[in-house]
């Protein structure tokens, strides 16, 4: 779904109301995480709307190696022969060489992602494997986007600024789903990190998109929400 020029928002039930963000800079197409199926179609069939092909897809970006964010990155980058970028700490995670960190047991609000807390908990969920071509730090540009780095969901959480559209796509670190929120406790592996980190992305204050990962983006004023969920 277009959500503002060359910003399309694609999203799945599953994985926690998970969504993804295509990105089209007028030169190639940037991926924003890849949802949660292993087959990568809802993706694909947004290429297929917006005119598009797979060979369009010139970057495949990760905030975080989550299962709902990693679940057809394999498929993605077959189908499209795209660069896959993420932190260097979820690289192994990425690759099925290291299990993404389990979090605690016990159950924290929201209510509505306890399975999925327990999911990460026990390590279930296995995502394909899939190599990463290149890592990124603080400052790096990939596509039109600009990183920033915002630890605390995991170490490796990255977010992407995209000055030209003023624009935040800031994975797990916040959520719209199922309240606005500065990400869920219990799938954080360090909450006051994360806080600290959301705070640092009130630093955009002239953002006016904010794409998250659980959740519908908002489309508007986005930096009075993130100021909103910093205190
Ligand atoms: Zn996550
Ligand atoms: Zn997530």
């Amino acid at each position: 779904m277009k959500i503002a020029p060359g910003i399309y928002s694609m999203g799945q039930d599953k994985g926690g109301n998970v969504h993804a963000y295509l990105l089209d800079d007028g030169q190639g197409l940037t991926l924003i995480d890849t949802l949660y199926d292993d087959d990568g179609n809802v993706v694909l069939a947004e290429i297929a709307k917006i005119g598009r092909t797979p060979a369009d897809l010139k970057q495949i970006i990760l905030t975080h190696a989550h299962k709902s964010h990693v679940g057809g990155v394999a498929a993605l980058k077959k189908a499209s022969g795209a660069a896959v970028s993420s932190h260097a700490w979820e690289v192994d995670i990425i690759a099925g060489r290291r299990k993404a960190t389990p979090v605690g047991k016990i159950p924290r609000k929201p209510l509505a992602v306890v399975h999925l807390q327990l999911g990460l908990a026990l390590g279930l969920g296995k995502h394909v494997a899939c190599e990463v071509d290149r890592t990124l730090k603080a400052g790096d540009r990939v596509g039109p986007l600009e990183v920033v780095e915002t630890p605390g969901h995991t170490p490796g959480c990255l977010s992407f600024w995209w000055p030209e559209r003023r624009s935040l796509f800031v994975g797990d670190v916040i959520a719209t789903w199922p309240e606005l929120a500065p990400g869920w406790p219990g799938l954080t592996l360090d909450n006051p990190q994360n806080l600290r980190s959301v705070q640092q992305l009130t630093d955009f204050g002239n953002a006016e998109i904010l794409g998250v990962g659980h959740g519908e983006p908002i489309i508007a004023d986005a930096a009075a929400r993130v100021r909103e969920v910093s205190r």
